[in-house]
């Protein structure tokens, strides 16, 4: 059975209307939802109640569980139990303009990142529709705020799970409902080309990040195994494209390993690879995790720097949640 939470607000316009219902019913059930946050079918007190039965008999509105909550500096991260017993974190970070929220879109991932701890454990499933909105939604309960900007960027490859992300981000943003703009929504790939190209012809306003983290494929490979499906030089051609159709500035996410890819010659090639695109790159220090191969660069700065005088924008990741496990990469999909 579809949960509620899945629901953009024209499938729910669709269902009325398939129902013999008025279309404008689903705005009321969209505001019970997302406005007045009444997560009881019982008590969408401006539908009949013949019409509260026939919704609970089509729909659940069953949510999964805050389990554990660990809280660092400005940072808290939350565990989330699902209801079919798998685990997965959200991060939430206080900014000096507000709240921004990192959320899961998968149990596990595939994509078998050499230095990220999410994906230890290999892909279980993508997370639903519902999976997602909640996160936002019990966060935002638990802690009485509301979330101004949300990052996909937590265990998972979104574009791995491409159409219930879709689904999620119009669920979001959708002005009737949470209304998360469209630029306070940052998508993160680590490339998978065809979903960046599907991505581009939808022209969303969202933000775009992809996860580069080396220069050239002899680098990029050794660390990002979907380096050997799509290389370089086709995540560029598709970076291209997106940047034509959309007009949108992308963020190239760079993590910054100890003798990895932080050498100047790196800084180099990558302002090359880069250069008069409309792009800039977000420099990651490193979060070590259980993998010992993998050291922090201590040259960030010296990387920005070259970056910089190639011309090349560029701006340092703040760190959040190392010291909770909450970082960059160190999320995972089991309770410890
Ligand atoms: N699957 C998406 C989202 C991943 S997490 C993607 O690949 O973009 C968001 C960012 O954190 C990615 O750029 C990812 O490569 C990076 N990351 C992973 N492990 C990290 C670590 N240990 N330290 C710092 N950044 C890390």
């Amino acid at each position: 059975m579809k949960n509620l939470f899945d629901l953009k607000l024209n499938d729910l316009e669709d269902y009325f209307l398939n129902n013999n219902e008025k279309k404008f019913k689903a705005l009321q059930v969209f505001e019970w939802l997302y406005i007045h946050r009444e997560f009881n079918i019982d008590n969408f007190s401006n539908l009949k109640m013949e019409l509260r039965e026939k919704l609970k008999h089509d729909f659940t509105t069953d949510m999964i569980k805050i389990k554990k909550e660990e809280v660092g500096e400005d940072v808290k991260k939350y565990l989330f139990l699902l209801l079919d017993g798998n685990f997965i974190e959200a991060v939430l970070m206080h900014h000096d303009y507000g709240y921004s929220l990192c959320i899961s879109s998968e149990v596990g991932c595939n994509m078998g990142c050499k230095f990220c701890e999410s994906g230890r454990l290999k892909k279980v499933r993508n997370l639903e529709v519902y999976e997602m909105v909640e996160q936002i939604l019990l966060i935002e309960q638990k802690e009485n705020l509301r979330i101004d900007r949300v990052v996909i960027m937590g265990i998972g490859e979104p574009f791995d799970n491409y159409d219930n992300v879709i689904d999620f981000i119009k669920i979001i943003n959708n002005p009737k409902g949470l209304a998360i703009g469209a630029r306070h929504i940052t998508v993160s790939t680590c490339g998978l080309v065809p979903k960046i190209l599907e991505f581009a012809d939808l022209k969303l306003q969202v933000n775009l990040a992809i996860s580069l983290h080396a220069p050239n494929d002899n680098i990029r490979s050794k660390i990002m195994p979907i380096n050997k499906v799509y290389n370089i030089s086709q995540v560029m051609k598709a970076l291209k494209v997106y940047l034509e159709k959309t007009n949108r500035r992308v963020t190239i996410e760079y993590v910054m390993i100890n003798m990895v890819n932080d050498s100047d010659e790196c800084a180099y090639e990558l302002a090359n690879l880069l250069k008069g695109m409309n792009v800039y790159v977000n420099l990651i220090p490193y979060n070590e995790t259980n993998n010992l191969e993998f050291k922090k660069s201590k040259r960030v700065n010296d990387f920005k720097n070259i970056l910089l005088k190639c011309g090349i924008n560029t701006t340092i990741r703040r760190e959040f949640g190392g010291s909770i496990s909450g970082a960059c990469g160190q999320l995972r999909s089991k309770e410890v």
